[in-house]
Formats: structure tokens, C-alpha cells, sequence
């Protein structure tokens, strides 16, 4: 017995491969089948070999992993960081400048049919018609007109004369909103309220959306310290207050400190759009700085 032994010894480590002939694996298999010893080596031998795989090859491979997400994340990152600083930029440039009311501002074609033609000079690149149907006074319809240009429209687009057309078959009177805090100036029609100044005021409601971040991001910092103990809670607090901190961000980005807003729906777009962008460069940059700390560790 102890003979065979040392030739099933020999012949192990070829097996523990599964780099014997049928034959041999047999003449093995029954050897070990009846002696302890010799399938101890064996187990002895599988060990070794994990661990030498585990020590060696794998950390290796998550290493190179690692490297490729890191790769990954820093383009990623890049990416975001572009796009949030050109869509701050685009943001600011066509942000409307409205123009304040003056005498030469625009003329006024009544025609046969009923309709008016208001027709701005060559400095107005863009308008809004607010027609009054929600709004009457004493059955005299109200419409609100604001006109602006921008930036963007003074250096690289010819946007050529805007002109309005609208309907005058029914007692219309038409303001021209000057968005400055100076009065609306009234410019055709009935005017329903000759005496009393009447001013288009801006939302404010911008202001309000940044005090509710600001406390969303207080209120995840003191949970955040609350469970700092806590990785997997911490985790996800942390992707949390991001959020508000995008949002906050993407408001200072391309508003400044300014609340005042007179086109809500396109100020909010924006600064959510870039919010989005600004978050991915949060999370990424995260990601890259956790990864370095980790990679360092891994190769120590
Ligand atoms: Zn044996």
C-alpha cells in the first residue's frame, strides 16, 4: 500500500488538473476511494491552487476592472461637465433682455378687415402675445404684450422685423409689459383703466424651489451625520443630497443670485436641464475620487 502511495503522490497534481487518461484517473479514484491520506494530499493540494488562483490572478483582474470603470467614469465626467458648462453659457446668452417701452419701439397698422399690425423696430428679436381671454374688464379684452432680445440674437442671428397680428373686432385693450418694475404702458384699444398704473409683476417662485433645496440639503447632511456609522444607508443619502445641491448649483449656473423671473417655464427648464448635468458631475466625481483611494489601497 505504501508504494502505491507514492505513485499516487506523484500523480496528484496532474489529477487535481485533470491532466491524466481515463486509465489513470480510475487507478486514482479507486486508490483514493480506500486511503485517507492520500485524498487529504489531494484536498491539500485544491487548496494550494486556490489560493495561489486568489492571490494571484484575481486581484489582478479587478484591478484592471477597476481601471477600465475608472476610464469609463472620467469620460463620463468629462461628458457631463461639458454639457453642463455649454448649456449654462447657452442659457445665459439667450436669457430674454426685455426692452423697456419707448416711442419709436414699434408701430401700429390698423387694416380694413379689423386685424392690427404691431410691428417692433429692428432691436426686438422675440415677443409674447398674451391674449386676454381669461382675463376682462367691464367686457373689454386684455392682452399683455412683452418683447426682448437677447445675447445670442445681437451677435449671431438677423432675426429680421417681428411684427403681431391680432384681431380688433371686439373692444381690446393691449399693454406693453416692460418687465423693470416700471408701470405697463397701454398702446391700443379701449383702455378700461385710464387713471390706475398697472405693472406685470415677475414670479418669484424660483426663490421658493431654492429655500426648498436648501433645506432638502440641510435636512440630508444631519441624516447623512445621523448614520454616518451606516455604509449602505450612508450610500444613498449621499446620492440624495446631491439632488439639491445639483439644483442649487444649476440655479447660481445660470441665474446668479437672481429669483426674479418673468419666463418661469423656460428658467426652470433650464435650470433642471442643467441640474441633471450638474448631478452626473457630482456622482462621477464621486465615483473617480472614491476609486483613486481604492485603487491606491488595492495596489498597496
Ligand atoms: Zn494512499
Amino acid at each position: 500500500m505504501k508504494n502505491e502511495c507514492n505513485i499516487i503522490r506523484d500523480i496528484l497534481p496532474l489529477y487535481a488538473e485533470d491532466m491524466v487518461s481515463e486509465d489513470t484517473r480510475t487507478f486514482v479514484e479507486s486508490h483514493l476511494a480506500v486511503c485517507e491520506s492520500c485524498s487529504e494530499k489531494l484536498n491539500e493540494i485544491k487548496k494550494t491552487a486556490e489560493f495561489i488562483a486568489d492571490t494571484d490572478v484575481a486581484p489582478l483582474k479587478k484591478l484592471k476592472r477597476k481601471l477600465r470603470m475608472k476610464k469609463v467614469q472620467t469620460i463620463l465626467f468629462t461628458a457631463a461637465l461639458v454639457c453642463s458648462v455649454i448649456l449654462s453659457v447657452v442659457s445665459v446668452l439667450t436669457a430674454p433682455q426685455y426692452i423697456p417701452y419707448s416711442d419709436g419701439l414699434f408701430h401700429i397698422t390698423e387694416r380694413t378687415d379689423g386685424t392690427v399690425i404691431l410691428t417692433f423696430d429692428e432691436s426686438v428679436t422675440g415677443y409674447t402675445f398674451t391674449e386676454g381671454d381669461a382675463e376682462t374688464s367691464g367686457g373689454i379684452e386684455i392682452c399683455y404684450i412683452e418683447a426682448w432680445n437677447t445675447a445670442w440674437d445681437l451677435h449671431f442671428i438677423k432675426r429680421g422685423e417681428q411684427s403681431i397680428v391680432f384681431s380688433a373686432d371686439k373692444p381690446i385693450a393691449v399693454y406693453y409689459s416692460q418687465n423693470n418694475g416700471e408701470d405697463d404702458v397701454f398702446i391700443y384699444g379701449t383702455n378700461p383703466n385710464p387713471n390706475g398704473g398697472m405693472r406685470t409683476l415677475p414670479r418669484l417662485v424660483l426663490g421658493q424651489y431654492l429655500i426648498l433645496a436648501i433645506f432638502a440639503a440641510v435636512i440630508c447632511s444631519v441624516l447623512l451625520f445621523v448614520f454616518r456609522r451606516n455604509e449602505n444607508v450612508k450610500v444613498w443619502l449621499e446620492r440624495i443630497l446631491l439632488a439639491p445641491i445639483s439644483y442649487i448649483l444649476a440655479h447660481i449656473c445660470t441665474k446668479g443670485l437672481l429669483i426674479k423671473t418673468f419666463a418661469m417655464p423656460r428658467d426652470f427648464l433650464i435650470i433642471i436641464l442643467v441640474g441633471i448635468f450638474v448631478y452626473c458631475v457630482l456622482l462621477l466625481g464621486m465615483n473617480l475620487l472614491r476609486s483613486k483611494k481604492d485603487v491606491y489601497k488595492t495596489t498597496l
